[in-house]
Order: structure tokens, then C-alpha cells, then sequence
């Protein structure tokens, strides 16, 4: 049969890919041997998984090693595994495409950004062009583990096009990729060169790679060995070699467990202060060996998601080798390594918050987002809450954080609740009337700026024996009973009884104005600078409630108690106006007024057009008044 030769050209995006891979200048082009060998190692992981659960395979005894070869003179580099190969249609699936979705529009906004390679390699799953950084021809020539595929050659020079024919002769299974190199690369083709960058890169592969004969990559399996001989360095660089990240990490933690399951476990926790490491929260997981064999990558069921930012490996000898993808998703092994994992990583994530609190808010602030989804582990509920961390008002500014613990300990005397009020901002939180009592009282209150935050104190409800209370529900009572820390304005005078019980009218009649828009109209004992406030007749806090209505999509205001401040001058006008003459259309404008504030206050006054108009009105007014009076 004649071999069959076809010509392809080369998707979109990936002659794009290419141009940016061969204009990038300052590139660092000796990761183009970490992407082949990262390539050839999860292709012989494929294969050896194909084995052991049973598949024959093609040349099922070949030994599982990468050989590198080279030739100074011809100016190549052959790279060899006996992995699982590629059939023509995978050549053409797997080459000459991109996997990953959005990578055609990444591409573009790269180009045109003048973005490096290196950053875009191993990011997109595009590891493989990278050889175009320092090949002008490249040949792989391919046979594949399955028993009727036709071994296949394909050839590119990486510039917009590919050919595929046939394989002639004896093709062994595995891939070779054969690099004829660019004249400013030709010192790639140097021995020592090539075994050093593998010991920089690849140190930590677990198939022997071997370069013109010599076994180069002498590391052990890191996780597998004892603690104490191991030093940070060494962990730094396994942390490196499976992130690729250009940071240590922040934090390790390599345990070895013996019941209720046998593993060992290398966990890290990154820091993203460099901002470059790619985190994608879908593809969290840590890799599954099982008896040093990798079984799965970014396993799921190794770690809940709220811990999906650490990354590592887990090795057990309790599975069987040839587990199968499919048992391995409701196994019970795999269950019991998550509860240890769980546990060990936030009693590790408690040590860090007591040694180190710089790097614990570093941690915060870089992994805080993800960590927060933790509000619905049951299982762990005090330690999560240990762990948490809230901007407060003791806090100087926006950026400090308190932990439960810390907030407790600065307690009131008999303060038996733990308060908090939302809002998108420390300035948005300090205007909020809610807070003026506890300002007043030198109470101290959580800031909470995300959403989420209102989630978490729901789930917890509690921390040790105090209750987590939205300000806004605060018992007054109880918070009466503080003295006073901060002096207010100077107090107004106290209302005469008379005054009083028509003060008790003027609630009566602003209740009538409003009508069903509030559920009832009452004096305030929490205001001392603002003139009213809405407040929840239910346990539920306002943001909650504004999160229900936005998932509902219901967007009527709720219907609140309306709290007015009685020794608020706004107040002691209305009181006079209202004595003057009950039904003077000045009050009405007031009421409307004061309830419409309060309303834009909580987040909920929908239509803006109304309050502003009536803002003109008295502005109008009160304008000529003040010109009067002036004697302008
Ligand atoms: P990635 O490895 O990140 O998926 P690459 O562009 O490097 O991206 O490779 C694309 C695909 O080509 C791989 O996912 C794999 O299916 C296939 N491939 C690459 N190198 C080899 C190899 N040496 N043996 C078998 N398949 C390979």
C-alpha cells in the first residue's frame, strides 16, 4: 500500500501560537524540553494505565524511559518515549488544535498585547509548539499503542502548515520527536546543556530520562520519602516543577498517614503574590498516585473545593493499580484521604495563622475568595471558623483584618454577641445608621464587604458561645445597658410629657402617610446622628434580604419598621409643623422624604427620580428662606 501523504494547514489560533512562540525574544527557550518530556511522561503514564487494567497494548513489555539523543554537527535533538502514541487522527485532533476553549480569543488579545510565550505555554495546553522556539523543522514520528494503527510521520517547520504520510519500516510503539534546530539554537544540541536543564526542569518525572545513555533525573518520589531528610529547597523545587509557578511556595505540608487509610501526602500552598500563576477554580484537585504510579491529575474527590487552591500529590497503597476512573468516584478510600486531607490542611492553615501572621494574611488575601465557600462544611465548622477573617471597626483601615478569636477577646464586659453590618466599603459600613449605637458604645463591629460574608455568619450562627448577630437585629436593650464611650452632639432638650404624647400623633400620622409601606413607624433608641432608619421586623438582615430578592427577581421594597430619631432637630421640626397644622402639606413632603432616605439607604429605592425631584423642592424652598434670613 502506498503511504498515504496529506498537507494540512494549521488552525487560526495555532499559527498565531506560533508567531508569538518565534518573535518572542526574550523568552526563556529552554522550557521547550520541559514541555517534551512533560508530553512523552504522561504518555507513558497513559499507556501503563492502559496495562494494568488490562489492555494489549502494543510492545507491552517495552521498557517505559525517555531517551534524548543528539547530534552537534546535523544540529538535532531526538527525544524518544515509549508511551502511548498518536494515530494519524489524533496527530491532526491533538497538533492541530488547541484544547482549551477561549483560547482562540486569548491568542488574538496576545498577539496584539505582544505577550511572551513562556507565560502562554503550559497554560493553554500548547506546551508542544514551544519547540518552534528553537526548531526550524520538527519531525514525530509516532506509533500508537493500539494494536491495528499505521504508524505515522509528521512534519512541520512551524509556519502555517504540516504534512502526515505514513511510516515506513519498523516503528516501535511511542513517539519521537526529532528537532533539526535554528543556527542561534545550535547549542542545544550540547549534552550537558540539555542534562541541565532537565535536572532544572524535569528533576521530578518518574520515568528515567536519559540523555545519550545516562540516566539524568536521579530524584525520588519527594512525597514518598522521610521528613526529616528532605530540606525546603527540595520542596520549593518539586512545588516549582508541578506549578510552574516562579514563587516557593507559602506554605508546605507533607504528611504521612496510616489509618483510617494509608497515604502520603505533599501539599503546598501557593503564593500568588506574583500575580502569574494560573488558578483556575473548575480544574482544582490534587494528582493521584497510587503506589508511585500516577493514576489521575487534579483529582476532585481528594479535596472539597473550598480547598482548591492548594495544590500536591496524594500516594496510596490502599487502591489497586488498575483502578478504573469510574470506581475510583464514589470510593469510600477516596472519601476517608479527603476527611484527613480536609483536617490536616486546616489544622496546617491554624499553625500558619499563629507563627506567621503576615504570611496567614498573605494566604488570606491571596486564596480568601475560595476559602470562603468553606461555610458549608459542617463537619469542620469551628475550625473553618477559626480561620476566617473580617475587616472591623478596630481595624485602622480597610485593609486589617480580625479573626473571631481576636474579637472576642476585645469583648465588652457581659457582651454576649458577636455584631456585624454590610456593606461595599469601610465608608459605605461608617455611614450606615446601624452603626451609630455601636460607635457610640465603643461596641466593636465585623465589616463585611462580599456577599458571601452574610452566608458565612448565616451557616455558623455562632463562634464558641456568642452569637452572630447583624447589627441592625442588635437587642437594644442589651446595648442600652453599655455606657457611652464617644459624646454625640450635645443632647436636645427633653420633651415635655404633653410634647411626648403628641410625638406619639406624630408617629401615628407618618404611619398614615405610609400606610402599607412600612409595618409600623416607632421611636429609635439606636440613632443619634441620623434622623430615621429602616429596620427588619423578621430575623432576617437586609443584605440577606436583598440577596433572596435577587435571586428572586423581585424588586418591591420589603416592608420594614420605621425608626425615627426623636432628639433629631429633623425630628423636633416635624413635631412643631405637626402642631402648627396636622395636615400642612410641608410634613407630607417630610415623611416622604425621610422614608424614601432611609429606603436608598438599605438599597432599595428603585427609582431615584421622585427623591430628587422632592430634594429640588425643599432645596427650592428653603434656598429663598436662607436668602431671606441672609439679606441677600
Ligand atoms: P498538552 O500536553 O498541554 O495537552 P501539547 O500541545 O503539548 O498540549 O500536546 C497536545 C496533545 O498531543 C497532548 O494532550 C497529547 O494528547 C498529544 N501528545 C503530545 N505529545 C505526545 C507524546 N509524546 N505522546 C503521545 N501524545 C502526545
Amino acid at each position: 500500500m502506498a503511504a498515504q501523504h496529506s498537507e494540512h494547514t494549521f488552525k487560526a489560533e495555532i499559527t498565531q501560537l506560533l508567531d508569538i512562540i518565534t518573535n518572542s525574544i526574550y523568552t526563556n527557550r529552554d522550557i521547550f524540553l520541559r514541555e517534551l518530556i512533560s508530553n512523552a511522561s504522561d504518555a507513558m503514564d497513559k499507556v501503563r494505565f492502559l496495562t494494568s487494567s488490562g489492555t494489549d497494548v502494543v510492545d507491552s513489555d517495552a521498557e517505559l524511559a525517555i531517551t534524548i539523543t543528539t547530534d552537534k554537527d546535523a544540529r538535532t535533538i531526538t527525544v524518544t518515549d515509549t508511551g502511548i502514541g498518536l494515530t494519524r487522527d489524533e496527530l491532526i485532533d491533538n497538533i492541530g488544535t488547541i484544547a482549551h476553549s477561549g483560547s482562540a480569543s486569548f491568542m488574538e488579545e496576545a498577539a496584539k498585547n505582544g505577550t511572551q510565550a513562556d507565560s502562554i505555554i503550559g497554560r493553554f495546553g500548547v506546551g508542544f509548539y514551544s519547540v518552534f522556539m528553537v526548531a526550524d523543522n520538527v519531525t514525530i514520528t509516532s506509533r500508537s499503542a493500539m494494536q491495528d494503527a499505521t504508524p505515522v510521520v509528521w512534519t512541520s517547520g512551524g509556519t502555517g502548515s504540516y504534512t502526515i504520510e505514513d511510516a515506513e519500516g519498523d516503528v516501535p510503539r511511542g513517539t519521537t520527536i526529532s528537532i533539526h534546530l535554528k543556527e542561534d539554537a545550535a547549542d542545544f544540541a550540547d549534552t550537558e546543556r540539555l542534562k541541565g536543564i532537565i535536572r532544572e526542569h524535569s528533576n521530578f518525572i518518574s520515568f528515567p530520562i536519559k540523555v545519550d545513555g545516562e540516566h539524568v533525573n536521579t530524584q525520588p518520589a519527594l512525597w514518598r520519602e522521610p521528613k526529616f531528610q528532605i530540606k525546603q529547597d527540595q520542596y520549593d523545587e518539586f512545588y516549582k516543577f508541578l506549578t510552574y509557578d516562579t514563587n516557593a511556595p507559602l506554605d508546605t505540608l507533607h504528611i504521612a498517614v496510616d489509618a483510617p487509610v494509608q497515604f502520603n501526602a505533599l501539599l503546598f500552598v501557593p503564593d500568588m503574590s506574583s500575580g502569574g500563576f494560573f488558578n483556575d477554580p473548575e480544574t482544582y484537585g490534587l494528582d493521584l498516585y497510587v503506589r508511585r504510579v500516577l493514576i489521575d491529575r487534579r483529582h476532585k474527590d481528594l479535596i472539597p473545593q473550598y480547598l482548591g487552591f492548594m495544590r500536591g500529590v496524594v500516594d496510596t497503597e490502599d487502591l489497586p493499580l488498575n483502578i478504573s476512573r469510574e470506581t475510583l468516584q464514589e470510593n469510600i478510600l477516596i472519601d476517608k484521604i479527603r476527611n484527613t486531607v480536609t483536617k490536616q490542611v486546616l489544622t496546617r492553615l491554624a499553625k500558619l495563622a499563629e507563627d506567621d501572621a503576615e504570611k496567614y494574611a498573605s494566604f488570606w488575601k491571596n486564596h480568601h475568595k475560595v476559602f470562603k465557600l468553606g461555610y458549608s462544611d459542617f463537619m469542620n465548622k469551628d475550625r473553618f471558623a477559626e480561620l476566617l477573617r473580617f475587616n472591623s471597626s478596630a481595624n485602622e483601615d480597610a485593609d486589617g483584618l480580625t479573626s473571631l478569636a481576636e474579637y472576642a477577646e476585645r469583648m465588652k464586659d457581659g457582651q454576649k454577641e458577636i455584631y456585624y453590618i454590610s456593606g461595599n466599603s469601610r465608608e459605605a459600613i461608617r455611614l450606615n445608621p446601624h452603626g451609630e449605637i455601636f460607635r457610640r458604645k465603643g461596641i466593636e463591629v465585623l465589616y463585611l464587604y462580599e456577599p458571601i460574608d452574610e452566608f458565612i455568619m448565616e451557616a455558623l450562627r455562632e463562634y464558641k458561645e456568642f452569637r452572630l448577630v447583624a447589627a441592625e437585629q442588635a437587642d437594644m436593650a442589651a446595648l442600652e445597658a453599655f455606657k457611652d464611650t464617644e459624646d454625640g452632639p450635645a443632647a436636645t432638650e427633653t420633651l415635655s410629657e404633653e410634647d411626648e404624647k403628641t410625638f406619639d400623633d406624630v408617629l401615628a400620622a407618618i404611619k398614615s402617610i405610609l400606610g402599607e409601606r412600612v409595618e409600623d413607624v416607632r421611636v429609635s433608641r439606636r440613632l443619634k446622628d441620623s434622623p430615621a432608619c429602616l429596620v427588619s421586623a423578621d430575623g432576617t438582615s437586609s443584605q440577606m434580604q436583598k440577596m433572596m430578592q435577587i435571586m428572586s427577581k423581585d424588586t418591591t421594597p420589603p416592608v420594614k419598621i420605621l425608626e425615627l430619631n426623636r432628639d433629631h432637630a429633623l425630628a423636633r421640626n416635624l413635631l412643631k409643623i405637626y402642631k402648627g397644622d396636622a395636615e400642612d402639606p410641608f410634613f407630607r413632603t417630610s415623611v416622604e422624604h425621610l422614608y424614601e432616605g432611609a429606603l436608598l439607604q438599605e438599597g432599595y429605592l428603585n427609582d431615584p427620580h421622585a427623591l430628587v425631584a422632592r430634594i429640588n423642592e425643599l432645596l427650592e424652598k428653603s434656598s429663598g428662606w436662607y436668602a431671606e434670613i441672609k439679606n441677600y
